[in-house]
């Protein structure tokens, strides 16, 4: 772990000085240089390497915050934008010190829910269990979508970070239902962007509707990891929220037989989501930490939520997914369809877990470390990432994790290899398998998000040069100092 002392960002003001600027412009109670305070903002679930912050504060407003980076430019002071840590890529390590800004704590309120146009205004650190429960609560007739993430993970974090969730085979990735941004930028500035941008200094909270049809400056802000401002504000996408809802569970014999049920369902439009998961993964969820797959196992299931508004809409969707299934089983392919509602009442609570969301998936955080390569992928190659992909983690003595989404009806996937480990325990062996996974699906074209530095190390090997020379273009002009989360790919 890098200490302060081995770095030079305090030459043009001493750390004292920042101490006190920040104590000025958020007060001492938000504002922390203890040890005891910052290490646990110094790592996250994954095996990146730690690295030390200088300081962290807990911001209550965009004043402050417009301050704040005022000041970090002209001293050239990283900041790092935090609201849960919970990304599983190392993204809110300080990889160069600095300041932690935590949206999480006090900068967590709905803004506005528009019942009409459908959607939240968020600040960033609103949670995804605070956005069910106030839904829930006052405007039942609407839902958001949830991923497998816990309850207590960001909203805006995941929507800026391209999540998939779980109306993702209707809706594809969350970028795509951001309606509208608030930012500062490097020099302190504020802009709003969407159809927010109408009004001089502020926009009416009915005006967060839609992001089209000017140049979409949206693209500046998602998928960035926080390397070119901060996001204050952000309206998302709702949905309405049907009466009738199913999860089916497909179960498929054959190690690549899951990918054309994957496909075929996901061309029918009638399921929410298509989560598939490898057998080991099944039986992790019903208490089995270690499992191996015994012969004659199936080798992946697959979840299929599906919503309706009657119950005739229901029948005639269910008769739509019987149908694809037969027509999969004459094609020789080796599925069962089943009610997963009786299934998870055989087991336990582990099980509903996976379809309840959101929720604390047990299988997921049950031990202190996780790591995966978490990628978009082509899904007419998901049969040779799969089969190159399982013997990688059995040649390690990991049991093989794979998760699998199709997105938008089937434009494209998600390929999802995902390790649990003991956090400080073998982090060298798990790093290695990661490595060796993320070789092989980079080489088959898969993009992965969240990414750690090491990955887009590599990912910048094959990159083409001028969407390089761009991206560096763009990061330079947006913060001529590099101070908003330095060193994420690679700066
Ligand atoms: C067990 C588990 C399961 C998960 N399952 C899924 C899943 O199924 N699907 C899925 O999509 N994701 C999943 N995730 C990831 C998770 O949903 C998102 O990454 C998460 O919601 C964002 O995390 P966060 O809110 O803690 O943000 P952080 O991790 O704190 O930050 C995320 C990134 O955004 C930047 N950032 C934070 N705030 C701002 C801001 N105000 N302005 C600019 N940049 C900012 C940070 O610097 C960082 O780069 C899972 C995570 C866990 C732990």
């Amino acid at each position: 772990m890098t200490e302060t002392k081995q770095r030079k960002i305090y030459d043009k003001v001493s750390k004292e000085k920042v101490e006190q600027k920040l104590i000025e412009i958020f007060g001492s109670e938000n504002v922390t240089g203890k040890s005891v305070d910052l290490y646990p903002y110094s790592y996250d679930m994954t095996e990146c390497e730690a690295h030390m912050p200088d300081f962290v504060v807990l911001p209550e407003n965009e004043e402050q915050l417009v301050r704040l980076v005022k000041y970090c430019n002209t001293n050239a002071i990283p900041i790092v934008p935090y609201i849960s840590g919970n990304n599983v890529g190392g993204l809110t390590i300080p990889e160069k010190g600095g300041i932690v800004i935590d949206f999480g704590k006090k900068m967590n309120r709905i803004l506005h829910i528009d019942e009409n146009m459908m959607y939240a205004l968020l600040e960033p650190g609103v949670t995804f269990g605070q956005l069910y429960k106030y839904l829930e609560d006052n405007y039942p007739h609407l839902r958001y979508s949830y991923p497998f993430a816990p309850p207590y993970a960001g909203v805006v974090g995941n929507a800026i970070l391209s999540g998939m969730n779980n109306l993702s085979c209707k809706i594809g990735s969350m970028g795509d239902s951001i309606n509208g941004l608030e930012v500062i930028t490097a020099d302190g500035s504020i802009a709003r962007i969407g159809s927010c941008f109408y009004g001089k200094d502020e926009a009416d909270d009915d005006s967060w509707w839609c992001r089209y049809p000017m140049p979409d400056l949206m693209g500046l802000f998602i998928n960035w990891q926080g390397m070119t401002g901060l996001v204050t504000k952000c309206a998302v996408q709702l949905w309405p929220n049907p009466p009738f809802k199913k999860t089916y569970l497909a179960i498929v014999f054959g190690l690549e037989a899951i990918a054309p049920v994957m496909r075929e369902v996901g061309r029918i439009e009638v399921v929410d989501d298509i989560s598939a998961v490898s057998i080991e993964v099944v039986k992790m969820a019903i208490e089995i930490p270690e499992p191996t797959k015994i012969e004659g196992e199936p080798d992946f299931a697959a979840l299929f939520p599906v919503s309706a508004k009657t119950e005739n809409q229901m029948n005639a969707k269910k008769e739509i997914l019987d149908s694809t299934i037969k027509k999969l089983q004459d094609q020789g392919i080796k599925v069962i369809l089943v009610d997963v509602d009786e299934f998870s009442r055989l087991f336990n609570l582990r099980v509903r877990c996976y379809l309840d969301l959101p929720s604390v998936v047990l299988t997921l955080v049950e031990y202190s470390g996780l790591t995966w390569f978490g990628s978009y992928a082509p899904t007419h190659k998901l049969e040779e990432l799969i089969r190159e992909v399982y013997p990688i983690f059995l040649k390690y003595n990991v049991p093989p994790f794979i998760y699998m989404k199709i997105m938008k009806h089937g434009h494209y996937g998600i390929f999802r290899p995902i390790i649990r480990y003991k956090k400080f325990e073998n982090e060298e062996k798990i790093h290695q398998l990661l490595e060796e996974i993320t070789e092989v699906c980079i080489n088959k074209g898969c993009i992965p998000y969240k990414t750690p530095v090491w990955m887009t190390e590599k990912m910048r090997k094959k990159i083409n040069p001028g969407w390089l020379k761009l991206f560096d273009k763009i990061k330079n002009c947006m913060d001529p100092n590099n101070i908003f989360n330095p060193g994420r790919w690679n700066t």
